[in-house]
Order: structure tokens, then C-alpha cells, then sequence
């Protein structure tokens, strides 16, 4: 027999977490994860999913019927999104203005069907002209898709105006919402969204590992006309939906719910509930004001301009002669704060300084800045 193997519990340390995600979670949020497990057909479980159910569609203000937490982190959000209502050949516009977009064009493609791109710089948000433009081009388009909150570069798009576009020209439209959620104005029914997905890691402050998605009446008939099958099982929204919708009171197993990060998104979002949607908007707003005051402050220039700027996630260049990782590394170890780097194009030239949910506070944000005076100077 082999000898077994000896480890050390892992207990790592308290960290502020100021990056693009994980955020700093509520410790509410963990409390309620550190509850018994229950069966995931247990009736008690059962009536918190329902409730769960409720809080996403406050979250994205809608009253989407086909409304979940995908088992899965925001990724999978996304590969939910297109692999239920893309076929094979379907035309989908792809609105690349960072990295986020650019994996959406990798979903269409391996599902077999065709990306007309629209590229925009990155750290610019998605131009409405230069989408009715391919609208225009491709009158056999099917979908529009883009990222809300590019999380890449803290570019801001304007979801409401991309969507009525989309609408005008006969296409559903398929939004990123993984970092927007909670974190700036969001409506997903007044705005005419068909499909969108969210990440818990983010503006929820949940754990990471779970993403809310929410199909209009439009997209769920898309759903049920499909020619060819769904490819994923695990993601086929027309099998998960027996187990999330309560409609006759029967549920019926699909795979084993993850019962513990459920109760951290029941708990997150209550928590975001209580708040009001509007005054956690709200707060993501002032906290990055006294953000930005502060980074300008510093000699920070920031990679996106005023009018489209994420308040929750904010990119900044790094100063000219200043040396990225040792940054991060001093403000980890001597700080326990952690902020972003850069990603793609901005790897080695930005830094993303997140406010994001539970880390939108005033404590962090002047944490952070002392931090970031001290480690510069
Ligand atoms: C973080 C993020 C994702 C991916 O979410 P994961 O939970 O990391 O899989 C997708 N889109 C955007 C805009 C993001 O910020």
C-alpha cells in the first residue's frame, strides 16, 4: 500500500482583492457556503431556488422565465449563450473591442457558423454606426453579440442602443454581462437583450464558479426551432430548464446542482437586493470618483476615456520606467492587495484596478491608493 501522502490544510491569507475578478467576497456570502449540504431535490433546497430564481431576474431586471445560474464560471455563461441559439452557418455579428469579444468570435466559429467582425480599438467602447453598418452589409445576419463591460480594457458600451439596433434589423442579440452585473445600469427586458450571461465572481461578490443567464421569449422560440441538436448536453438549456423550473412543482435530476456555491449566489444577490439595485450602481460610481481623483493624483493616466469608463473596473497606464510585476508583487506582499495586470494588448502597459461589489468601498479605495503612493515613490 502506499504510504499517504501528508499535506497541511490550505489557510490562506485575507486578501483585497482589486483586480478583474475574483472580487473581494462578502463574508456573509462564505458564512452562508459553510452551511450543510442538503440533497439538491431536497424540498427546503428546492424553495431557496426558487427564491434564487427571483433574484436573478431582479439582477437583470427581467421577467425571463428561462432565467438560471449555469454550474459553471461566466465562460461557460457565454458558450451557453451561443451553443443554444447559433446553428451551424447562421451569421452572427461579433463586436471585438477587447478580449472578451474576441473569444465570442472562437464560440461562433467552433459551432460552425459565420462571425462578420466589427473591430474596435481597444479601450474604446462599440461603435453603434459601425455595427448598422454589418447590420446593413448582412441583411441574413441572425444575431448581434458584444461584451457590455469590456473587463479587458474598462470600456463601457452602450448595450440599450446596440440591442434597438439589433431588434431594427432582425437579429436577437446576445450581451456579455459578466462584469456589468451589479456594477453599472443594466435592463435587460426595457432594453430588448435576448440572451445574456453574468459571472458571480464579479460585481455579485460571490464565490467564483457560477454564471446567471437569462433567454427573452425570442430566444427560447429560437431554442425550440432548432434544426440540429444543441451540442453540448451538459449545456443544452432545453434539458437544465427541467431542473430549474418549478412549474408543477416537479423538478427532475439533470446533474448534481452545486448546492454550496448556490446558497453564496442566494446569498449575494439577497444582499444586492436589500442594497437596491440602483444604490449599488450608484455606489460603484462615487467609489471609482474618489478612485480616479485619487490615481490622477499619482501621475495615473487612464486608457479609456471619461464618457465610457467602467467605474468598477478601471485600467490605468503604468507609469514609463516603472516595473510592472515588481508592483504587483510588493503590493501582494506587503499589502495582501491584489490589482490586475494587463491582458492582450494591454499586458505589460496597464494595470486594472477593480471596484467591484463588496471591494466598491471607501476602505479599499484609500487602501489602495496609499499602497500604490507608497510602492511608486
Ligand atoms: C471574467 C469575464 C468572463 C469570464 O468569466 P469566468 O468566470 O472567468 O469564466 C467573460 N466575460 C467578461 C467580460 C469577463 O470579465
Amino acid at each position: 500500500m502506499l504510504p499517504a501522502p501528508r499535506f497541511t490544510a490550505f489557510n490562506p491569507p485575507r486578501r483585497i482583492l482589486m483586480g478583474p475578478g475574483p472580487s473581494d467576497v462578502y463574508p456573509e456570502v462564505l458564512a452562508a457556503q459553510a452551511r450543510p449540504t442538503v440533497g439538491h431535490l431536497d424540498p427546503l433546497f428546492v424553495g431557496m431556488m426558487d427564491e434564487l430564481k427571483s433574484l436573478i431576474q431582479y439582477a437583470f431586471q427581467t421577467k425571463n422565465e428561462m432565467t438560471m445560474a449555469v454550474s459553471a464560471p461566466g465562460s461557460a455563461g457565454m458558450e451557453t449563450c451561443f451553443v443554444n441559439l447559433v446553428e451551424p452557418g447562421e451569421k452572427v455579428i461579433v463586436c471585438r473591442n477587447g478580449v472578451f469579444g474576441e473569444r465570442m468570435r472562437q464560440n461562433v466559429e467552433r459551432m460552425g457558423a459565420i462571425a462578420v467582425l466589427v473591430d474596435n480599438e481597444w479601450g474604446t467602447p462599440v461603435d453603434p454606426a459601425a455595427v448598422e453598418a454589418a447590420l446593413k452589409a448582412n441583411p441574413d445576419a441572425k444575431f448581434l453579440a458584444f461584451v457590455h463591460a469590456e473587463t479587458s480594457t474598462g470600456a463601457l458600451s452602450d448595450a440599450k442602443t446596440l440591442c434597438a439596433l439589433a431588434k431594427q434589423h432582425g437579429c436577437l442579440s446576445i450581451v456579455d454581462a459578466v462584469t456589468s452585473l451589479g456594477g453599472v445600469e443594466l435592463r435587460v427586458d426595457e432594453w430588448g437583450i435576448d440572451a445574456i450571461y453574468s459571472g458571480s465572481q464579479k460585481c455579485l461578490s460571490c464565490v467564483p464558479g457560477l454564471s446567471p443567464v437569462s433567454f427573452s421569449p425570442a430566444a427560447v422560440e429560437k431554442l425550440k426551432n432548432r434544426k440540429t441538436p444543441v451540442q453540448s448536453w451538459f449545456l443544452d438549456q432545453s434539458l437544465v430548464m427541467a431542473y430549474w423550473t418549478s412549474a408543477g412543482g416537479k423538478r427532475s435530476y439533470h446533474h448534481t446542482a452545486p448546492v454550496n456555491a448556490l446558497y453564496a449566489l442566494h446569498e449575494s444577490l439577497r444582499m444586492l437586493a436589500a442594497e437596491g439595485l440602483e444604490n449599488a450602481w450608484q455606489r460603484h460610481h462615487d467609489m471609482h470618483l474618489v478612485l480616479r481623483v485619487g490615481l490622477e493624483k499619482l501621475g495615473l493616466n487612464f486608457v479609456v476615456a471619461e464618457a465610457s469608463r467602467l467605474p468598477q473596473l478601471n485600467a490605468v497606464y503604468i507609469p514609463a520606467g516603472v516595473d510592472d510585476a515588481a508592483v504587483r508583487t510588493r503590493l501582494l506582499k506587503d499589502y495582501n492587495l491584489e490589482i490586475g495586470a494587463g491582458l492582450g494588448a494591454l499586458a505589460g502597459k496597464a494595470w486594472r484596478i477593480g471596484l467591484m461589489g463588496f471591494g466598491a468601498r471607501r476602505e479599499n479605495v484609500a487602501l489602495c491608493l496609499k499602497a500604490l503612493e507608497e510602492v511608486l515613490n
